[in-house]
């Protein structure tokens, strides 16, 4: 997409700003009076030069008097000096080594300045600050355009590299001011508007870019964040209506055959289980496509559901409007994973579950494909080039096709497509599961969402409103509870210890740290986190010297990555020091024990999924979570770990406890800030889908209904309504 020309003009861009727009997706005017703050600052930080104190992060906002450049006296480093003049005094702004500064803004204009204030010999100077230009209005403590509370208000936009907050400030002050924001149609109606009091849309616009008060503020704030949630919920449940429009693959399931499947394995499937199977067997014999999803913690057993349904899908022969079963040859599974660990696992987990029936499997990643079984060894696997496998797969060959988001790719093509299964969907984003849905022709595949991903009912409700849900709240049975203890500093040595006992045992430890290398300077936070690969030297020299220790982390390549898995699959190492990026979900049975580090940087179902790796064991497992924080509050919000049912209760938790910009990003469900605070609020999320169900049932197509239709219509589509 290009910038709305309209933009460039009205603004005079520089290259800096415009690619910075382009990468905020802000095209048109529209878009940029539609980009709200995250937060209110306090103009008052705009200090006069007068007031100015040596060792403060100040802002200062003059007319630039004097540019000047200069060598260093002793050192003959080139230096920047610009001096500037507020109403109260002067100060000059240095900058060494970056002579340019001098000729960035000319003589006469305004000028905006924030840096360290210091002082040299009774002089006081600001040392390589942020320096920008400023048109008149940029003197915020002078002007009162909006009103005189503005100064206290002043609205924070995300910034991006090259364009600051304070552009987006004076940016749209001057679309407001021109009148611009009058011409936006409110999508939301005025019924509903009334009903849950919110502000129309013009309205809206003022207050959240200028609110005179906080309650303004934060009306504005409230309708923009039901509209995201109600245009998500909206835009799901159309999706889902124009998926189940689709003709599907009626399958009667065999339960005969199915309870011979289960009958094989070697445990008893939980009422959870045989309930979830139900539901989805269920799914797939109706006149519609399903489209699910089954949520359970990792070890509730998922995969076991996924090999049964998949199972029951192959040897089921559709039926037709008469009733009678078609003789189709074998319909297929597709079954896709967001990590190569992950797709391997399940081939694996697939191929247990299947050897005793032959059937063929296919694996199909990135770097490599695999068929089972093998000619040779009829109980293993067989690397196969990638021509072969998707030659079988498009003639039918391969039942059921396992891998990453390498199945979504063009050339790989099916003979029936009839299951879709994907794991942690969203990691793939709605595109991605309509696009592999896209594979089967005429008819579409049924659609089997899996997650462990613990999200507290509110977000469930809006980024899965499109799925009918089936849980599995319930732990296979004789499964130890992971005994999880908060460690503080002071205890560190005498965990370690009896992690050394557990590893002279035979087990092995899983080691999490916030991050990979050593501390980048410019993430504050990250400062005092521990490093995988410097936690792995310490580890190795100081503690545990004895042990083999090896690290994983996402910046190794996937050969490494898939080497380093393997040889602690295989007990070849005894603790795997990571990033909490490593896939949840790997099952290693041995690996017993995890610590993880730095622990109040994570949120309460983050933990909770962190420790699900080393719930597969028969043995005892432990989980340490550590933690160098003195803040009891943060300690006692850890603990919950202690007591928590389940990882949804801990999504809750987190949710209440921790800030909604601290709910780990909205982003990864696609819901911005604002729309993580409905998230918050049970009633607006209900409200919103409520009128979502209202509007759909009286007016499917949004005829009656222009601007919603209008707005639906100018997002990006799901492909396939093609
Ligand atoms: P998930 O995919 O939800 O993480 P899996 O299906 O991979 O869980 O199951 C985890 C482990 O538990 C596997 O080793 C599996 O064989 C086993 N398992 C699954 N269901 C049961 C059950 N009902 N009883 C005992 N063990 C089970
Ligand atoms: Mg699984």
């Amino acid at each position: 997409m290009e910038l709305n020309d309209l933009i460039e003009k009205k603004f005079r861009l520089n290259p800096l700003q415009k690619a910075a727009l382009e990468k905020l997706k802000l095209m048109t005017l529209r878009d940029l009076l539609l980009y709200l703050p995250s937060r209110y600052g306090d103009a008052a930080e705009v200090k006069h030069i007068a007031e100015l104190k040596p060792g403060e992060l100040a802002v200062i906002s003059g007319r630039i008097v004097k540019n000047e450049i200069r060598k260093g006296f002793h050192t003959k480093i080139p230096i920047a000096e610009v001096t500037v003049e507020d109403d109260t005094g002067r100060i000059k702004a240095v900058w060494f080594h970056q002579a340019y500064m001098a000729k960035k803004i000319p003589e006469g204009s305004l000028a905006k300045i924030t840096g360290m204030v210091t002082e040299r010999k009774g002089t006081r100077y600001i040392a390589n600050g942020e320096l920008e230009e400023v048109d008149e209005i940029e003197l915020a403590h002078k002007n009162s355009l909006f009103n005189k509370n503005e100064v206290t208000r002043t609205p924070v936009y995300p910034e991006s590299r090259g364009i600051t907050s304070n552009w987006f400030h004076h940016a749209i002050k001057k679309l407001i001011t021109a009148g611009m924001h009058e011409s936006i149609v409110d999508p939301i109606g005025d019924e509903i508007l009334k009903k849950y009091h919110l502000p129309g849309l013009k309205t809206a616009i003022v207050w959240i870019h200028f609110p005179k008060s906080d309650s303004d503020a934060l009306s504005a704030r409230k309708r923009f964040s039901f509209e995201e949630i109600f245009f998500i919920q909206l835009t799901r449940q159309i999706e889902r209506q124009a998926y189940r429009s689709n003709p599907n693959f009626k399958l009667a399931p065999d339960p005969l055959a199915v309870d011979n499947f289960l009958g094989k394995f070697n445990f008893k499937p939980t009422a959870a289980q045989t309930r979830s199977i139900n539901q989805i067997l269920k799914d797939m014999s109706s006149n519609q496509p399903m489209t699910r999803l089954l949520e359970g913690d990792v070890g509730s057993g998922k995969t076991a559901v996924a090999a049964t349904v998949s199972y029951s899908t192959i040897v089921t022969r559709p039926v037709d409007a008469n009733g009678k079963k078609q003789d189709f040859g074998a319909l297929q599974v597709a079954y896709m994973a967001p990590t190569e660990i992950l797709a391997k696992q399940h081939f694996e987990s697939f191929i247990k579950y299947f050897k005793h029936l032959g059937i063929n499997i296919g694996l199909l990643t990135g770097s490599g494909c695999f068929k089972f079984p093998s000619k040779i060894n009829p109980a293993g696997f067989t690397p196969i080039s990638r021509a072969q496998l998707l030659k079988w797969c498009a003639n039918g060959e391969i039942p059921i096709l396992i891998g990453t988001h390498a199945l979504i790719q063009k050339s790989i093509k099916f003979k029936h497509l009839a299951l879709v299964i994907i794991d942690e969907q969203h990691r793939f984003g709605v595109e991605q599961r309509f696009k592999i849905a896209r594979k089967s022709t005429g008819t579409v595949p049924h659609l089997l969402s899996m997650t462990a991903t613990p999200i507290p009912r509110t977000l469930a409700l809006t980024i899965y409103g499109d799925l009918d849900l089936s849980l599995l709240d319930e732990m296979p049975e004789g499964r130890k509870q992971v005994i999880t203890e908060v460690v503080l500093k002071a205890d560190r040595q005498r965990v370690y210890e009896s992690i050394r006992k557990e590893l002279k045992n035979g087990r092995q430890a899983y080691i999490i740290c916030p991050r990979i290398d050593e501390p980048d300077l410019k993430k504050e936070m990250a400062i005092n986190a521990k490093s995988v690969k410097e936690e792995a030297k310490r580890l190795q020299k100081d503690i545990f010297p004895e042990f083999e220790i090896n690290v994983i982390h996402g910046k190794l390549n996937p050969k490494n990555k898939d080497a380093v898995m393997k040889d602690f699959t295989e007990g070849k190492i005894d603790i795997l020091v990571a990033t909490s990026v490593i896939e949840v979900g790997v099952n290693v049975t041995n690996a017993t024990i995890i610590i993880i580090e730095g622990a109040e940087r994570f949120g309460l179902a983050q933990l909770h999924q962190l420790r699900g790796r080393v719930i597969r064991s028969n043995h005892q497992a432990y989980c340490y979570v550590f933690s160098d924080s003195q803040s009891e509050k943060t300690i006692d919000r850890l603990k919950a770990l202690k007591t928590a049912k389940n990882g949804f209760e801990l999504a809750e938790l987190d949710l209440q406890l921790r800030g909604i910009g601290e709910l780990s990003g909205g982003k990864q469900w696609g819901i911005s800030d604002i729309g993580m605070e409905a998230i918050k609020n049970l009633k607006m999320v209900e409200a919103a889908r409520n009128e979502v169900g209202e509007i759909l049932k009286t007016d499917p197509q949004l005829q009656n209904h222009p601007t919603i239709l209008e707005k639906i219509n100018s997002r990006p589509k799901p492909t396939h309504f093609e």
